[in-house]
């Protein structure tokens, strides 16, 4: 079974109303069986975190062409909230800070969202801080961290072991993350990296964007991609991210 098939998709940036303007991604084929681990890499404004965008249903960008499909079912049709209710999770590379809204709360709410669908019983707020502190426990997190504003004012490093927390806690079908190397320092990402892997089950995939090999020295992916200009130009085990830090992507730029 795929999590995500995704066949010729183009994708272009839409002029606010809806009209599509300059296209960013330029028939991208991608497939991520369930229970893998894939790595896509590729040089600044190629289009990566515009696929994670568009993944999550992001309205600023149109779907010219091509299909994605998440677990046989067509994304496209799915509004946002569907698509998150439905297991797809994304860590933006800019997670978004939201003045005035509890972390405790926003996480909450979140996953109780998810637990209804699942048909599951909502967690009261007391349910809720037990099982959220023992995943900052493991994160290394300060309890305070669930008082504060989302994102409000969190360093880099902290907004990223936010959003490791909020997967941890969500358990979606599917994680796709953004960078959420970047802004780390070697500790944090050793963190980072375990609760990535801790998440990761036969049953729980991992699409991951990064610009480094660094993060791949812990979280180890099935299969890695090169991306360039809109496109997966290159795919292969490990040892192509290895070889790409060696070599860089100017070789595949056409
Ligand atoms: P990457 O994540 O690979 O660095 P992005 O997907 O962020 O690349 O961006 C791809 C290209 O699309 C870049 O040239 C970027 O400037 C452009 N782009 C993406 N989103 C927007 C936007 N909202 N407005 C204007 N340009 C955008
Ligand atoms: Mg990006």
């Amino acid at each position: 079974m795929n999590v995500l098939e995704i066949k010729d998709l183009h994708v272009a940036l839409s002029d606010g109303e809806g009209r599509p303007q300059t296209e960013i991604i330029k028939g991208l084929d991608f497939v991520l069986p369930k229970g893998e681990i894939h790595a896509i890499m590729g040089p600044n404004g190629t289009g990566k975190s515009t696929l994670t965008k568009v993944l999550a249903g992001h309205k600023d960008y149109i779907v010219t062409k091509g299909s994605i499909l998440f677990l046989g079912e067509d994304l496209l049709s799915l509004d946002v909230e569907e698509r998150a209710r439905k297991g797809i999770f994304v860590a933006f590379q800019y997670p978004v800070e939201i003045p005035g809204v509890n972390n405790a709360y926003f996480l909450r709410t979140a996953l109780n969202n998810i637990r209804k669908m699942r048909g599951e019983k909502e967690l009261d707020p007391i349910d809720f801080m037990k099982l959220a502190k023992a995943e900052l426990k493991s994160l290394k997190m300060d309890p305070s961290f669930l008082n504060r504003s989302l994102n409000e004012g969190f360093s880099g490093g902290e907004k990223k072991r936010n959003e490791i927390l909020q997967l941890k806690l969500l358990n979606p079908i599917l994680a796709i993350l953004d960078e959420t190397d970047s802004g780390l320092d070697i500790d944090a990402l050793r963190i980072v990296a375990e609760g990535v892997n801790s998440y990761h089950t036969k049953e729980n995939s991992v699409l991951m964007i990064t610009h480094y090999q660094r993060l791949l020295d812990y979280i180890r992916p099935d299969v890695v991609h090169v991306m360039v200009n809109g496109q997966i130009v290159k795919s292969g085990n490990a040892e192509l991210a290895v070889e790409l830090e060696k070599t860089g992507y100017e070789k595949f730029a056409s």
